[in-house]
C-alpha cells in the first residue's frame, strides 16, 4: 500500500473513531488527503520553510539544492540584457486562493521569448512580503508570472509592488478573491495586466528554483528592476486576503551570478 492510500485509510479510520459525521467530512475532503500524505508544507511551525526538505523525500531539493530561490539581488554583472518583451493579451482567466497564495490561472496565449525559446504564461500569484530582495530591500508584495516552455522548462518574472498610487488591476483582483479556499472562480472581465509590469522593462537575471516545494531547480528568473505600485490600503487588503506571510527566506547564492 503506498503512502497516499495508507494515509487516506488512517485518516478515515481515525475520523470514524471520532464519529460518523466526521467520516462524511473525511470523504468530502478526500481530494486534499493526497497533499497531506505527501507532507503538508506551510510558512510557519513544524512545516515552515526551514523544514520543507525533511517533510517528504520529494522535497529534498529544498534542503539539498544549490540553486535555490529566492535570493537577495546585490552584486550584479553587466550582461547587456535586452529589455523584456511581453504582451499581456490573456482574457480567459480564473482566480483561486489555494491556501498558500492567491493565484490567477491563464488559459490563453501570452508569450515570452527567452534564449530563443518561447514560454507561455500559465499563472501568476502573489507573495507578501516580497521573496526576492533588491540590495537587501524587501518590498510589501511581489508578483510572480510563471511561464512554461513546450518542454516544461520554467521562466518566472518577478515584479516588486511598492507602496504608492492605487493600482486598478490590484483593485480588480481584490474584488474577485473567492471567499473559500481552493474554489476557483472565473474572472468576469479581462485584467489590465500591463499595470503589473513597470514601464522600464530592464531586469535582473539568474538561475533559481521554485520558491515552494518541491523547490525544483533550473528555473530562469527574471526580476524587474523597477517596481509597480499599489496604495497602502490595497497592500493591507492583499495582506489580509493572504492571511499569512507567504515568503520563503532568501537562499545562498552558492557561486551563482546575477546578470543585469
Ligand atoms: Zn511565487
Amino acid at each position: 500500500m503506498n503512502v497516499v492510500v495508507r494515509g487516506f485509510f488512517w485518516i478515515v479510520t481515525m475520523k470514524f473513531k471520532i464519529n460518523s459525521c466526521t467520516l462524511v467530512l473525511a470523504l468530502l475532503t478526500a481530494p486534499f488527503v493526497h497533499a497531506d500524505a505527501h507532507g503538508k508544507w506551510s510558512y510557519s511551525g513544524e512545516s515552515a520553510p526551514d523544514k520543507w526538505g525533511t517533510l517528504n523525500h520529494a522535497f529534498a531539493t529544498c534542503e539539498k539544492g544549490f540553486n535555490q530561490s529566492p535570493i537577495d539581488i546585490q552584486k550584479t554583472i553587466k550582461g547587456e540584457l535586452p529589455p523584456l518583451s511581453m504582451s499581456f493579451n490573456a482574457k480567459d482567466k480564473s482566480i483561486i486562493n489555494n491556501g498558500h497564495t492567491i493565484q490567477i490561472d491563464v488559459n490563453d496565449g501570452d508569450h515570452l521569448v527567452v534564449d530563443g525559446t518561447t514560454f507561455t504564461l500559465k499563472q501568476f500569484h502573489f507573495h507578501t512580503p516580497s521573496e526576492n530582495l533588491i540590495d537587501g530591500r524587501t518590498y510589501p508584495l511581489e508578483v510572480h508570472f510563471v511561464n512554461s516552455s513546450p518542454q516544461g522548462e520554467l521562466a518566472v518574472i518577478g515584479v516588486m509592488i511598492d507602496e504608492g498610487q492605487e493600482n486598478p488591476v490590484i483593485a480588480d483582483i481584490l474584488n474577485n478573491i473567492p471567499a473559500r479556499i481552493n474554489q476557483a472562480q472565473k474572472l468576469s472581465k479581462p485584467l489590465a495586466l500591463a499595470n503589473l509590469m513597470p514601464g522600464d522593462k530592464h531586469y535582473y537575471r539568474f538561475s533559481g528554483s521554485l520558491t515552494t516545494p518541491p523547490c525544483t531547480e533550473g528555473v530562469r528568473w527574471l526580476v524587474m528592476k523597477d517596481p509597480v505600485y499599489a496604495s497602502k490600503a490595497q497592500i493591507a487588503a492583499f495582506e489580509a486576503a493572504l492571511a499569512q506571510k507567504n515568503s520563503r527566506p532568501v537562499q545562498p547564492l552558492n557561486g551563482r551570478v546575477v546578470i543585469h
